[in-house]
């Protein structure tokens, strides 16, 4: 049985079952799927007469001689002479005193490296060392399995464990894919992928393995997003909303400037897909500053103007007040009754609030995903919007149901994603985007300020505040700690307040002020009462003050490119151009090389891009909460190629198959049940 206790595989026992279990390995399918976390190349084992310069080589050999030797102060070289028969190899360890203790006299190892000819002899530098188990036999894979050990637990034990685990369940195993699939993919089976991911006969045949797991990692996960979108295209229970001429005309007069080509097209989309019976499901993607807002204020009037009523979500109370305060002006000659509903408002205003919604006495409904999600039920609810900013993902997501109708969705984001993002993410949306930006908007000059050049810059911000301008200071935010960040803003703070800045009216926003002081802070900020707003990353989101120009990035080593490029779209915002300053505290070079593909880059999409290269997808969105569902094998910076594979096939399979119900399926849809069920709310495909 594939869910018997590992200390019943032959060759365990109570001890050596406690040391797996430290390993997360409970059972005989967790050993099956612990993958090696690297491999030994064994595929050119060589004699040393047989030695060759600059080729990757492993030898086996018995340690002769070792010998450690100081070479200056906190300098050393190890070398540890092993013999083969009657040649010998050096191997080298510069460095590493500690290394000395791993060898000893008479053991038997294994070295992979490059070999090199010194003076007639030959040596290997930093060689990777199996170290050869008397009771083990003699490795005759190709490529030896490494795995992650734990105190007290050999490699040979563990390998002889897998070994064991494979040859009793590996066939108890079945195979997920149909076997057609398998050949039409050129897909290793189930059981042969097991046997060469642990002990493969070739380096190619590791990445084979490898492939088959990649690759169905993703196609599950495509599955479930297919399988999800099947079900709101066929639900066809939203009310159909269309955008009459006249209502068209009505929506538009409220606008104060002409629509962007950009913003034009996304209506056009948006009110094609809200004339449906099927929920719209769509992504509305856009640089900071492209106009993202009025377009859904579009969406929100249409659903009102046929009776429904609106949500519009914000990440945070801040943009949701901003949201209430930018649909308030855009309406204000409008009969739209609008509501913001926060944490703050308690007691009866609340309840009193809440049997407004749920009589239908007012239109549109502003506040945090959280609040309206959980607390709000509607009377007639026709659209949701989720002004998303980056902050919430795939399993955050998942619509504002009501008994009998589902309303449109609308979801709108200014992170610029990598498209291999776009598709695991938001895998299973339409997406428009708006390409460009109103007319008029200045570009921002952006600069890598090095330490010595700081007095420089803040004699600039000063003459610009002189002028008339307001300026941001963001201060990043200390995640090991909430005190220490706070302390970090407030010392930066008070630095600023009685130093360079000390003729200026200076603003404090962080996260652990009460809501009241935040938003007053927010309020004198736009009101120009005060002149610089130091802040933490809240100001990334969405925040609008057209005067605000000049932008101060203290350590900016700690965001991620897209973070930095939503901060920078705060300052193009009016008719001035904008300056932006970051600062880091390291000089590492990587840092710098990364900050200065962010002062060279203007383009959002190519800075993710960048992000996604350098720093991998979990650290993209700047956020743990990107709602990336974790993967065991799958890297989409590396496997984007796979994943519009997986994507592609999905879809085709689940097209001819909507609910996974053909038998040979089976076995799929139980997985993408398993995995993805709950997380995409797929209840009726079980
Ligand atoms: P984002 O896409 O970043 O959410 P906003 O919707 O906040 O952008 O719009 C940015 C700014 O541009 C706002 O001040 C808004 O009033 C203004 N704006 C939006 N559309 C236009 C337009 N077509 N012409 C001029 N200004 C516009
Ligand atoms: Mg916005």
């Amino acid at each position: 049985m594939l869910a018997t206790p590992v200390k019943f595989i032959k060759g365990v026992g109570p001890a050596r079952a406690e040391l797996l279990e430290r390993l997360g390995l409970f059972t005989a399918r967790d050993v099956l799927f612990f993958f090696p976390r690297d491999y030994q190349d064994l595929t050119d084992m060589r004699s040393i007469a047989d030695l060759e310069e600059d080729k990757l080589l492993s030898v086996r050999g018995v340690v002769e001689e070792v010998e450690l030797r100081s070479t200056g102060i906190g300098r050393s070289m190890l070398g540890v002479l092993i013999r083969q028969d009657r040649l010998y190899l050096r191997a080298l360890w510069f460095n590493q005193p500690f290394m000395r203790e791993k060898f000893s006299r008479g053991q038997e190892v294994l070295l992979a490296g490059k070999a090199a000819l010194r003076g007639g002899r030959w040596e290997m530098a930093h060689p990777q060392v199996q170290w050869i188990d008397p009771d083990e036999e003699p490795p005759t894979g190709k490529m030896l399995p490494i795995y992650p050990l734990t105190e007290g637990l050999r490699q040979g034990n563990l390998r002889a464990i897998v070994r064991t685990a494979l040859d009793a369940y590996v066939d108890l195993l079945d195979e997920v894919f149909p076997e057609s699939f398998l050949a039409a993919k050129n897909l290793l089976p189930l059981r042969e992928a097991l046997r060469e991911i642990h002990f493969p006969g070739s380096p190619a045949n590791v990445l084979q393995a490898q492939r088959r797991f990649v690759y169905q990692e993703l196609l599950i996960l495509q599955l479930a997003l297919a399988v999800r979108r099947h079900g709101q295209l066929t639900e066809a229970n939203a009310p159909p909303l269309e955008a009459t001429p006249r209502i068209d005309a009505r929506i538009r007069r409220l606008f104060p400037w002409e629509l962007t080509a950009g913003q034009n097209e996304a209506i056009r989309e948006i009110a094609a897909d809200m004339n449906r019976s099927v929920p719209m499901n769509r992504l509305l993607h856009g640089d900071v500053g492209s106009g993202k807002t009025v377009v859904a204020v579009y969406a929100i009037l249409l659903a009102i103007a046929h009776g429904y009523q609106a949500a519009l979500m914000a990440p945070t109370e801040v943009l949701a007040r901003q949201h209430f305060r930018t649909l308030g002006q855009l309406l204000a000659e409008s009969r739209v009754k609008m509501a913001l509903l926060t944490g703050g408002l308690v007691g009866r205003d609340r309840e009193e609030l809440l049997g407004r919604i749920t009589r239908g006495e007012l239109d549109v409904v502003i506040g945090t995903q959280a609040i309206v999600r959980s607390e709000v039920e509607f009377a007639k609810l026709g659209l949701v919007v989720v002004d998303e900013q980056h902050k919430f993902g795939v399993r955050q997501r998942a619509s504002l149901k009501q008994a009998g109708s589902n309303p449109h969705c609308l979801i709108m984001t200014a992170t610029p994603i990598p498209r291999t993002i776009t598709m695991t993410l938001y895998g299973d949306l339409d997406i428009s985007t708006i390409a460009d930006r109103p007319a008029g908007r200045q570009n921002v000059h952006t600069y890598l300020v090095r330490p010595e050049e700081r007095a420089k810059w803040w004699e600039f911000v000063r003459k610009k505040l002189g002028e008339g301008r307001q300026a941001f200071v963001v201060v990043p935010l200390v995640e090991e700690s909430e005190n220490i960040a706070t302390a970090n803003i407030e010392a930066t703070f008070e630095e600023l307040a009685h130093g360079e800045l000390e003729a200026f009216r200076l603003g404090l926003v962080h996260g652990r002020l009460p809501a009241e002081e935040k938003d007053a802070a927010m309020q004198a900020f736009r009101e120009g009462r005060t002149q610089v707003l130091v802040a933490t990353s809240v100001v990334e989101v969405g925040i609008d003050v057209p005067n605000a120009t000049l932008m101060t990035i203290a350590g900016a080593e700690r965001f991620g490119l897209a973070q930095l490029h939503q901060m920078r779209g705060r300052i193009s915002r009016g008719a001035h151009p904008g300056y932006c300053a970051v600062f880091a505290e390291t000089q590492s070079e990587e840092v710098i090389e990364r900050l200065q593909a962010f002062v060279d880059t203007t383009d959002g999409f190519r800075l993710a891009e960048l992000d996604l290269e350098m720093r991998g997808p979990g650290d993209l969105l700047g956020t743990r909460q990107h709602g990336l569902p974790p993967f065991r094998m799958a890297d989409l910076s590396r496997d984007s190629a796979v994943v519009k594979e997986a994507r592609e096939d999905a879809q085709r399979l689940v097209a001819a198959d909507p609910g996974l119900r053909q038998p040979e399926h089976d076995k799929l849809r139980r997985m993408v049940l398993a995995r993805y069920g709950e997380a995409l709310d797929l209840g009726d495909v079980g």
